[in-house]
């Protein structure tokens, strides 16, 4: 079955086809840095992860962008606090965020660009808008009237006909003709960032920021906009309203949104009290690995529940990949084990054959993650009781390779060669080489020419790890 997803805008699965043969063009809303990010959120961007990747597994060429949301009012608010200046604040708190990412294993996207970076556009964008009439101002800030897009709604399906409070569509204070209009550039306030230019001193809504830097980066109609189940509305919503009522085109044509990671019976927000940060469970003795896999296993549009049990299970699966990795590896490499006869390898490469046609049929189907996992270890099972058997070196040798090969996908393996560029692989493994030779200058020597390139080398009792320097 070709890869579909469940798409929000139109309620059913349905066959994904980018608008550029090969090419995908995804938008991934990203964090507001005024603190750590939390691991409810890290599900969302896991699953945005796990999405990236699979599209690059299925062949596709993908550029991703995730905005840095680096200016709102409760930036503004906890850098005055803290007195800082907003850049110094958020700079920060977004070098925590890429280093929790990279801890999970997050693949960089090709774009992270910071609101305040693209004021310019968002004012372009904001222009557009006025010169088609859709607009109104008040008191040096611009609306947006929801009544000129007749579209509105389509995402979410809200219906603001109805006795919905005007309040939740925009928490701000400023006065606006409707209460379910939305501000697209606040007008500047005494102790506030604030930009200058044709709108008059002020600063972008935060709507505005993503539909700008989206269209700059990704075309006016693109493939794919994700985000968690709380930017359906109103953010999604307002997003489309502005962009589409601005350029009269589609916006992005499939929106994949991921639920909530849940603690008890709420889920895990701010407001709620109930956050937990990747650092507060390593301080607790988590593996990120262990994390990673705990919040790419249920499949993305369920709600999670996150429990300590349910993290010691994910740390027993990972442990479990780790020791079939190690056992493949060592069989596929061990010269006492008998070549058998091209037929019986055949017969073992078949088992792969299979097992890959699986995962993919559940990965293709809404990104099925439970479903593939479920097949990764129906293999684990089949392929230990093979190995217990005494199969030939070149079986295993295709069973390491399938399971590297998934790990592209999944990422949860301890040491992953697929990870690392091809060349960084070869050094790598010529500096295995040197060391099982005790060749220590040679092996240093390696080192450095990896570390030269982008990558740290760091040898753990399970073998060498990598660690993308410029992940960051
Ligand atoms: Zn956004």
């Amino acid at each position: 079955m070709p890869l579909r997803f469940h798409n929000t805008l139109t309620r059913r699965k349905d066959l994904f086809e980018p608008l550029e043969p090969g090419r995908v063009r995804l938008y991934t809303c990203g964090p507001t840095v005024h603190d750590r990010v939390h691991i409810g959120n890290f599900r969302t961007f896991l699953f945005e992860d796990v999405l990236r990747r699979y599209l690059r597994y299925s062949g596709y060429e993908v550029t991703q962008v995730m905005n840095i949301t680096d200016v709102d009012d409760k930036i503004i608010r906890k850098a005055r606090a803290a007195g800082v200046p907003i850049g110094a604040f958020t700079a920060e708190f977004t070098r925590l965020f890429f280093e929790d990412a990279a801890a999970l294993g997050i693949e960089p996207a090709e774009h992270y660009p910071r609101a305040t970076e693209y004021v310019p556009e968002m004012v372009r964008l904001a222009m557009r808008l006025r010169d088609r009439g859709v607009t109104y101002e008040r008191d040096g800030s611009l609306y947006f009237r929801i009544a000129s897009f007749p579209g509105y709604g389509k995402l979410s399906g809200i219906d603001l006909g109805g006795a919905r409070d005007g309040a939740r569509v925009d928490s701000d204070e400023y006065e606006k003709e409707d209460p379910k209009d939305f501000v697209i550039w606040k007008a500047h306030r005494e102790g506030e960032a604030w930009w200058d230019g044709e709108l008059g001193p002020g600063r972008p809504g935060w709507h505005l920021e993503c539909s700008a830097m989206a269209m700059e980066l990704l075309g006016e109609s693109f493939d794919i906009h994700t985000g968690g189940v709380d930017n359906v509305f109103p953010h999604h919503e307002n997003e489309i309203a502005q962009s589409e009522s601005a350029t009269g085109r589609p916006f992005a044509r499939y929106w994949l949104h991921a639920q909530h990671l849940v603690v008890g019976d709420r889920k895990m927000a701010k407001s709620v009290g109930n956050v937990l940060a990747l650092r507060d469970l390593l301080e607790q003795g988590a593996d990120p690995l262990a994390v990673r896999y705990l919040l790419i296993a249920a499949h993305y549009r369920s709600p999670m529940q996150f429990t300590t049990d349910a993290l010691a299970q994910a740390s027993a699966a990972v442990g479990r990949l780790a020791d079939l990795h190690g056992r493949l590896r060592a069989a596929a490499g061990a010269e006492e084990v008998e070549r058998a006869g091209e037929a019986d390898v055949a017969a073992e490469a078949g088992l792969s054959q299979r097992a890959e046609a699986s995962f993919r049929e559940a990965l293709d189907d809404d990104l099925n993650t439970p479903r593939a996992l479920a097949v990764v270890f129906g293999f684990l099972r089949e392929v230990h009781s093979r190995l217990d058997a005494g199969v030939p070196t070149a079986a295993a040798a295709t069973w390491l390779v399938r399971l590297r090969e998934w790990d592209r996908v999944l990422g949860v393996l301890r040491c992953s060669p697929a990870e690392v560029p091809q060349g960084i692989a070869a050094l790598l493994r010529e500096r295995e080489e040197a060391r099982a030779q005790r060749d220590y200058a040679r092996s240093d020597e390696l080192r450095k020419t990896i570390q030269e390139r982008g990558y740290a080398v760091e040898d753990t009792p399970e073998g060498p790890r990598v660690k993308n320097l410029g992940a960051t």
